[in-house]
């Protein structure tokens, strides 16, 4: 037996004590106390992103006050640069006492009021420089007031004294992992399952009515079919607790992986309710979003781009590879709903067919390629304006479209011996799994030979054409080996197509995008244009627009005014009908089904 050393020992290098002060004011205070700080004056600093949210955010505009002392005395405090600050020298223990404002209702910052309280320690926590390695305590305290009494504490960090759910001491092994694992704090509701050895906790904040027993019943199956990819031997998942940290709104969409729990927004009425039958669409994307934050357990949080190993968080890291941490993850999220049998193989082909449809919708996938958009993601995909559509393409929906590609290739050329998930295996085995003790990561041009190495099969010119180029994928070409028939469709179910999208916006209608070479922009007509008129007859709405244009016939031109500004012009549109951008996917019956069948529910060399 060994003695249990949490909460005894000498005090840790680093401490901090969190609090909100002030709920109504969203105000957190934290208290950081430094041993030994470095002898020509301790500098702090913290990080100006968030790892899995490729955008500077500057999360030190939101420290409202510091100030710091030592041996009982103040000391100064020198701001260096947006968010470093420099102390004045001391022999003596120092500590800094600062307010967060948290009022950021998202999953990537701080959030607190009277309801509840929300943060990533990215937000929370000021860095000490050069002792980032240092193993830190932190104690996380209720807010003053009797109304808090019911509140409880839901996060992964490890317990140093507090006890499960409950405020307290916790403790890290380093920066890196203290701002790893965020903390939601309220009345929460949760309901849990085990999973490959692994308690997992869904903790809901937030109005909701879920019927916990279905959510079970669907998530326990999505992670373990994430397990047993990784694992398909032991069956163990990668760590051993996880918790999916829901918060609801009325209409929010959002997850950010961390490496033993994700941090999901949801509109409430995607999550189910007692006597739902089926599987909406609007759940459906919230098991898919949930899926896709817990593949990233193994896939970016285990297994690393080289350029993100270690995380340089005052700046941009630059990696070409986010086509393979979010595109593979992408790819997984909807193929383990399948393969955990939560949806049918039907439904899987119907939300391809929709997502291959999107990405073949943006002209801009012919001018970026999924290299390039994972490397710009900090001034492109993060910062899209009305011309995105025409400039970039994602290496989220585009980079899953290539994994599936990629998976259907080794399928074909391996006779149906290997697949993708072997590659998966392979990283995982040289990266993943002891990540946090080596911290090696892939480097830049690794891929096509870790997959040769995994599957036998060489698709460098595939990777050249599909991720370094800007190619269309020869999808029936792909789909032939395991039996799915590919049709092309028009997208829009619209007898004409103007190639613009219309949205309604502050009581006017705006054309939000209007895509290259097409109707919209042939006559002239251009993004931020609010539309007036159709043919004389007034636009009130972009559904009186689409209402008005569906009674029309290709060939037909219509004169549409707009204000561009505060001037009034006319342009005349020559309709078109729309283009067959999109795809239908069906599984042909026979003996190509069950390669389908094979593709869907199981791995290949099994
Ligand atoms: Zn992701």
């Amino acid at each position: 037996m060994k003695k249990s050393s949490s909460g005894t020992g000498k005090t840790p290098a680093v401490a901090y004590q969190i609090k909100p002060v002030d709920p109504a004011a969203h105000l957190f205070e934290v208290t950081m106390s430094i041993r030994q700080p470095a002898a020509d004056g301790q500098k702090l600093w913290l990080p100006a992103w968030i790892p899995g949210s490729y955008l500077i955010r500057d999360f030190a505009r939101n420290i409202v006050s510091i100030s710091a002392t030592s041996a009982g005395k103040p000391i100064s405090l020198d701001k260096l640069d947006k968010d470093t600050w420099q102390a004045q020298r001391t022999r003596s223990a120092l500590q800094v006492t600062y307010r967060v404002y948290a009022w950021d209702l998202s999953v990537r910052g701080a959030h607190l009021d009277q309801s509840h309280g929300f943060f990533n320690g990215t937000s929370v926590f000021l860095a000490a420089s050069g002792m980032e390695e240092q193993p830190v305590e932190v104690t996380i305290k209720a807010p003053d007031g009797t109304q808090y009494k019911p509140w409880r504490i839901a996060t992964t960090l490890t317990r140093a004294g507090a006890k499960l759910w409950g405020f307290g001491r916790y403790k890290a092994a380093s920066y890196d992992e203290l701002i790893d694992h965020p903390v939601e704090m309220g009345t929460f509701d949760t309901a849990g399952f085990t999973a490959g050895g692994a308690r997992h906790e869904v903790v809901i904040t937030g109005a909701h009515d879920t019927d916990f027993k279905r959510l079970v019943a669907d998530l326990k199956p999505i992670c373990e079919a994430q397990i047993a990819l990784f694992d398909p031997k032991g069956k163990r998942a990668p760590v051993s607790r996880y918790l999916f940290l829901t918060t609801t709104t009325a209409d929010g969409y959002g997850g950010l992986e961390h490496r033993a729990s994700t941090a999901l927004i949801c509109a409430r009425k995607d999550l189910p309710f007692k006597g739902m039958t089926g599987t909406p669409d609007g759940y459906q994307t919230f098991l898919g979003l949930a899926s896709h934050e817990y593949f990233h357990t193994w896939n970016v949080k285990r297994i690393k781009p080289a350029r993100f190993s270690p995380y340089r968080l005052n700046e941009e890291s630059y990696t070409r590879l986010l086509w393979v941490f979010e595109g593979f993850t992408s790819y997984y999220d909807d193929l383990m709903l399948v393969r955990a049998g939560v949806i049918s193989q039907e439904q899987y082909l119907q939300t391809l067919s929709r997502n291959i449809s999107n990405v073949q919708r943006v002209p801009g996938r012919h001018l970026q390629s999924i290299a390039e958009s994972s490397f710009d993601a900090w001034t492109r995909f993060y910062k899209q304006d009305e011309n995105a559509a025409n400039a970039i393409v994602s290496y989220y929906s585009k980079g899953a479209m290539v994994a599936m590609a990629l998976d259907l290739t080794i399928r074909a050329q391996s006779k149906h011996r290997r697949s993708l998930d072997d590659v998966m295996r392979l990283m995982w085995q040289r990266y993943g799994k002891d990540f946090f003790t080596r911290g090696a990561g892939i480097e830049e041009d690794e891929m096509p030979g870790l997959i040769q190495e995994a599957t036998g099969v060489d698709v460098s010119r595939e990777i050249r054409q599909w991720v370094y180029g800007t190619s269309d994928l020869p999808l029936s070409r792909l789909f032939r080996p395991v039996g799915i028939d590919v049709k092309k469709i028009t997208a829009d179910k619209a007898p004409v197509w103007l190639g613009a999208r219309v949205v309604d916006r502050h009581g006017t209608t705006l054309l939000a995008s209007v895509y290259n070479d097409a109707p919209a922009h042939a006559a002239g007509l251009s993004a931020g244009d609010q539309v007036i008129a159709c043919d004389g007859q007034r636009i009130g709405s972009a559904d009186a627009l689409n209402k008005l244009l569906a009674r029309t016939q290709p060939g037909q031109m219509v004169q549409i005014a707009v204000f561009r500004g505060d001037l009034l012009q006319t342009f005349d549109v020559d309709l078109c009908v729309p283009p067959s951008s999109g795809v239908q996917l069906t599984a042909t019956p026979g003996r190509a089904r069950t390669r389908a069948g094979k593709w869907l529910a199981s791995q290949a060399n099994k």
